[in-house]
């Protein structure tokens, strides 16, 4: 007897062995893991009350040579030190120093000869160069307000440069700089910048990007962020305004960060009253430059110069593009009270996509960035063609994508035009004003971008809108292979390149789709979300500002969702391992005679065991018992339980019982598509909250008045469920005939 209820014991820990494996703590809080609040960021997520940043003010004259591609420039900084302590020095950023000989971006590139290789792979990716382009800085001088040289130390993309006394906080410090350097050709260097070359013609467009030395930030969680720049990894900058004058040959058509100050001098007059003209209209795109006129213009070469000015107040970079070839388009558009001008500049070669596709995708994902964040607030926004480009800069941003010889361009092209413009110009929300550190996190402005540009395309171009960006989309890559692959946070440098796309864009893009449709809802969901953006307009957040505020304003506990989907490689993948149909047996009994044992907690009800091989309906239903509440149960009430009223509630219902496998490991909402034999259908959501208590495996009960004759989990694909096969009930798992006849020819 002894020896049996030890056998009964083992067997007992056995089996709670295989169905409740070890806890992963899935819901547990994020609490320890994310920085503590403190007075300038709060643990509600936003900004605390000594929260502080700081500033750089850059007044910047350059000068385009059109023949040798230098570009030549001085700049004065002036930077407010807003931080509550003291600085020795100030870090720089030299971004064009990647291009130098030895640059740690060249000298850590990795790949391989293999049999054979475009030679294109000598320059761009494997970092080993055998052109004569010489890249980098040359750096003439670095002074003080009087003129007075400051030490600096150059080490790889980073300068720093010595104060001749600390920099106390409320402070300001002026200096400058005097640099130039050869601008590369981007069909060779991968860049943001560069130009482009059209030996048809002979003319260039140039895309200017971290052309200047620019502040590095410095904030109240890392200090200086003067993490070497190694390509992949981003830029984090300080806020400031920017004077720029501009000096290009007068044929020259230049757009950029900012207003154009001196329209009178730029400008033909005819320009301008087209340019005045463009201001007021909301309809449609008006032409400042026509495609017949830059034709002309490409014939010929000003020998004369121009400098164009331009002014940009809290930005937090400047680029610019400047070429003879390009046609020039503009509308203003309404957000808010604001009207800002949406301009496209483009080359011949981009048309007629460019003229009937740019400005308008410009207009889009203003109006509806502006809805779901804040209102657009710079006075201008411009798209720039240039071959294979797709990068983004306060108010303005290069994009590719052109149409055949002929004109002609696919409905492909067309998307990804849109997709583009749409996307780079969002850009302008996230990171320009809300300022988050690319160099470390690329997903939050890539993730959050790529989600708005998702849902720019779903409104505004249906026609167009396909898998980009949403859980359906994710799917392949979360199936993969995880032995290499990194979480979401995953600093941007370490992510490796062939998954850069999806860790950095579609996943983050995805994941937030899942938290909008499915967990928190529309409704809550863009209302957390634009609180989120307006408390970090013009600042500076961090990923736990972000996870707090979303939480903060919302009442949904999402500390599980970032752990999953951010912190951990695991995947959506629900299995319906068994679903069990019963109905109500029709006698009472009375447990005290039956000495049933019904302890309290006790939810499983008698039933008369399993029929069938489970994999379908065919059995009918199993009955199962109602026992009358045992006395015992009842505790101290007076009163008792109504058996019968009960029992009537359920009488002729449809009870089905489901047993929920977590194979993928990532908790996740369930979505429910019931089925029933009259042919109508339910979809049921359950919160992902239902695996807290078992995260692998849990058994859930659903009453019914239909007889269901099918229950499948995800019908719509909303959950980046990774396996489908095991979301469908009656199992199929033979292969029909027919199935098998396909497969085999
Ligand atoms: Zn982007």
């Amino acid at each position: 007897m002894r020896a049996l209820y030890i056998v009964l014991f083992f067997l007992v820990l056995y089996f709670n062995g295989n169905t409740q494996t070890q806890w992963n703590g899935k819901f547990e809080q994020l609490g320890e893991i994310l920085p503590t609040p403190n007075s300038y960021r709060t643990g509600s997520g936003a900004p605390g009350s000594n929260y502080w940043q700081q500033r750089a003010d850059y007044v910047i004259n350059a000068e385009v040579n059109d023949k040798t591609q230098l570009l030549t420039g001085s700049e004065t900084i002036t930077y407010y030190n807003n931080a509550p302590e003291s600085l020795k020095f100030l870090w720089l950023q030299l971004d064009q120093n990647i291009f130098a000989g030895q640059s740690i971006m060249n000298q850590t590139s990795t790949g391989a000869v293999k049999d054979s290789i475009p030679a294109s792979f000598f320059g761009t990716a494997s970092g080993i160069t055998v052109t004569d382009y010489k890249g980098g800085y040359t750096i003439k001088s670095v002074k003080d307000a009087a003129g007075k040289n400051l030490p600096y130390i150059i080490n790889n993309t980073m300068m720093r440069i010595d104060l001749p006394a600390a920099l106390k906080t409320g402070e300001k410090f002026s200096f400058s700089v005097d640099w130039s350097y050869t601008e590369y050709n981007r069909q060779v260097f991968d860049g943001r910048g560069g130009y482009e070359f059209f030996p048809e013609d002979g003319n260039y467009v140039y895309t200017f990007a971290q052309w200047f030395p620019r502040m590095c930030v410095y904030d109240d969680y890392e200090g200086w962020q003067n993490k070497q720049f190694l390509g992949q990894g981003e830029f984090a900058l300080t806020f400031g305004n920017y004077s720029v004058k501009i000096t290009v040959p007068s044929d020259h058509i230049v757009g950029a960060t900012g207003t154009i100050q001196n329209p009178k001098s730029v400008l033909t007059k005819e320009q301008l009253e087209r340019y005045e003209k463009a201001k007021k209209t909301f309809d449609a795109p008006v032409f400042i430059v026509t495609e017949k006129e830059a034709r002309e213009k490409e014939k010929t070469r000003s020998e004369k110069k121009v400098t164009w000015e331009f002014y940009a107040e809290n930005v937090r970079d400047f680029a610019f593009a400047s070429s003879r070839k390009f046609i020039w388009d503009a509308q203003a558009v309404k957000v808010g009270d604001k009207t800002p001008l949406a301009q496209s500049l483009y080359p011949k070669e981009g048309n007629p996509l460019w003229e009937r596709e740019s400005t308008k995708a410009i207009k889009n994902a203003l109006e509806l960035y502006s809805q779901r964040t804040f209102e657009f607030p710079y006075p201008v926004a411009y798209s720039i063609h240039s071959a294979e480009q797709g990068m983004e800069y306060p108010m303005i941003c290069f994009n590719g994508e052109r149409p055949k010889k002929d004109g002609s361009y696919s409905k492909t092209t067309l998307y990804d035009l849109v997709q583009v413009v749409v996307h780079e110009v969002g850009h302008n929300f996230f990171p320009m004003i809300v300022n988050s550190d690319e160099r470390q996190w690329s997903w939050m402005d890539e993730g959050l971008n790529t989600f708005l540009e998702k849902e720019t395309v779903r409104l505004r171009y249906p026609e167009l809108f396909g898998t980009h960006g949403t859980p359906k989309g994710i799917v392949p890559f979360m199936r993969g292979d995880k032995s290499q692959m990194r979480p979401i946070m995953t600093s941007s440098d370490d992510v490796r390149p062939g998954e850069f796309g999806a860790n950095a864009y579609t996943k983050p893009s995805a994941a937030l789709t899942v938290l909008r449709e499915t967990v928190m809802g529309p409704e809550i969901f863009d209302k957390a979300f634009k609180e989120y953006a307006q408390r970090w307009a013009f600042k500076h957040p961090g990923p736990a500002d972000f996870f707090r505020s979303m939480e903060d304003a919302s009442a949904v506990d999402l500390d599980w969702f970032w752990r999953g989907w951010f912190y951990t490689n695991d995947n959506v993948d629900v299995d319906m391992a068994e679903v069990k149909w019963f109905k109500l047996r029709s006698e009472s009994v009375d447990p005290e005679k039956k000495k049933l044992k019904v302890k309290r907690g006790d939810l499983e009800a008698e039933t008369n065991g399993g029929k069938g091989d489970g994999n379908d309906f065919s059995n009918g239903p199993e009955e199962f018992t109602l026992l009358n509440t045992p006395e015992y149960l009842q505790g101290e009430f007076k009163s008792r339980v109504d058996d019968n009223a009960i029992r009537q509630k359920l009488d002729g219902k449809n009870i089905y019982q489901i047993k929920f496998k977590n194979v993928g490991g990532l908790v996740t909402p369930l979505v429910i598509e019931w089925t029933f034999k009259d042919g109508s259908k339910e979809v049921e959501r359950i919160p992902a909250e239902v695996w807290r208590l078992n995260e692998n495996v849990i058994t859930k009960v659903f009453i019914k008045d239909k007889e269901v004759v099918n229950i499948l989990l995800d019908p719509n694909f909303e959950l980046a469920d990774v396996e489908m096969r095991n979301n469908i009930f009656p199992k199929k798992t033979t292969t029909s005939k027919f199935d098998q006849f396909k497969k085999n020819n």
